[in-house]
């Protein structure tokens, strides 16, 4: 295997990996490793070029530090990406993932993201031990996504009382877009708790078992975008907030767990004009890194101490609101100013 070391400004260590006998082709950033060793999720997409799989995995690390920095995990920001279709997998391209992971002696640990499975971070786990997030069964942390749900559920609830004095969801009108391993949770847990839950998911079958089940009511993604609803909660994909969508939004609070939910840092100002309060998506959503992220405390992983760390969330998401008041930003600008002072502060500790 081929690696080669990029230097790239405002990162520790950047390496691309090339190995001909396995067909990987990939690349590890380690973007901060202030607060300790930088822990993210390994990737595989069919990236168009080099370049893009590049720009990925710095934007993708670096989000890492600062997601782990808000929730206090002890873990800095790193990231790694396979270019490549998911149809290309093999025992082989993941056990020379695990090389290229090992080579840096515990500087990036591992663990699940888009398109990889457990199964393939057991082939990675075959050549390293720095892998994260396998099953429980292994003495690992599993699936992180209850966990992620609970912290956004606890992250709503802070959210309510910011704007209504209450952190109650009786009453409430909440609309889920996207209800999957997380949304589902929370949609779930939010009309058993008195609110009225309107969803969308383009796989109609899973908002069928919910109507089903949970009394929920089924929506369009048009309506969950428009309708007055008290919280909006994406919980699918990145990006539906911007431009075209805030000017028309009813939510008077937006907070769910999709990753990269502003799709420019602009439209988190865009959201603060119109009087929404929108939580930070890497704050409401480390519940499940904050999960992993126990397996390495010393004695290993154990739930209490996860689910006890998950209910800093609310805190974390005050601290940044009452931020956002001070300074006159949004929360998207408080959250990142928040990170980067924890960062500072780690810095000085570190001497
Ligand atoms: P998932 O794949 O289980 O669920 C996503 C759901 O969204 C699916 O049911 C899918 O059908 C639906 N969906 C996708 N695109 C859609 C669209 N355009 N319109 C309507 N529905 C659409 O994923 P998940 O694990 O529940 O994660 C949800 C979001 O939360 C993702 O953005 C993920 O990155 C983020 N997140 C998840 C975790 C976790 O622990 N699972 C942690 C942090 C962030």
């Amino acid at each position: 295997m081929q690696i080669k070391e990029i230097p790239v400004e405002g990162y520790e260590k950047v390496v691309e990996a090339k190995d001909e006998e396995s067909g990987l082709h990939g690349f590890i950033a380690v973007h901060n490793t202030t607060l300790g060793p930088a822990l993210g999720g390994m990737r595989m997409w069919p990236y168009s070029d080099r370049e893009a799989a590049l720009n990925d995995v710095l934007r993708l690390s670096k989000g890492m530090t600062y997601k782990s920095a808000v929730a206090h995990t002890g873990l800095g920001g790193g990231k790694s990406v396979i270019i490549g279709d998911p149809s290309m997998k093999s025992e082989a391209l993941f056990r020379a993932m695990g090389r290229f992971v090992d080579s840096l002696g515990g500087l990036y640990i591992t663990a699940e993201d888009v398109n990889t499975t457990i199964a393939d971070l057991e082939n990675v786990r075959k050549e390293t031990k720095y892998v994260t997030g396998l099953s429980r069964e292994s003495g690992s942390s599993g699936n992180p996504s209850p966990y992620t749900a609970h912290g956004c559920l606890l992250g709503v609830m802070a959210c309510l009382e910011r704007v209504f004095g209450s952190n109650s969801f009786e009453g409430k009108k909440i609309g889920v877009l996207g209800v999957g391993a997380v949304g589902s949770v929370m949609a779930r847990e939010m009309s058993k708790r008195g609110a009225k839950v309107f969803a969308h998911d383009m796989r109609e079958e899973k908002v069928a078992v919910l109507v089903e089940e949970a009394g929920v009511e089924p929506a369009s993604e048009d309506q969950l975008l428009t309708m007055d609803l008290d919280v909006f909660s994406p919980c699918a994909l990145g990006g539906g907030l911007n431009e075209k969508t805030i000017p028309t939004l009813g939510a008077k609070i937006v907070a769910g767990s999709a990753n990269n939910q502003l799709l420019v840092p602009e439209d988190g100002d865009r959201l603060r004009e119109r009087g929404i309060l929108y939580a930070p998506d890497y704050v409401i959503n480390a519940g499940g890194i904050i999960n992993v992220a126990v397996e390495l405390l010393p004695g290993g992983y154990k739930e209490e101490v996860a689910l006890e760390k998950i209910k800093r969330i609310p805190d974390a998401l005050h601290e940044v609101f009452d931020l956002s008041d001070r300074e006159g930003i949004s929360t998207s600008k408080a959250a990142d100013l928040l990170a980067e002072h924890i960062l500072a502060e780690g810095r000085k500790q570190k001497g």
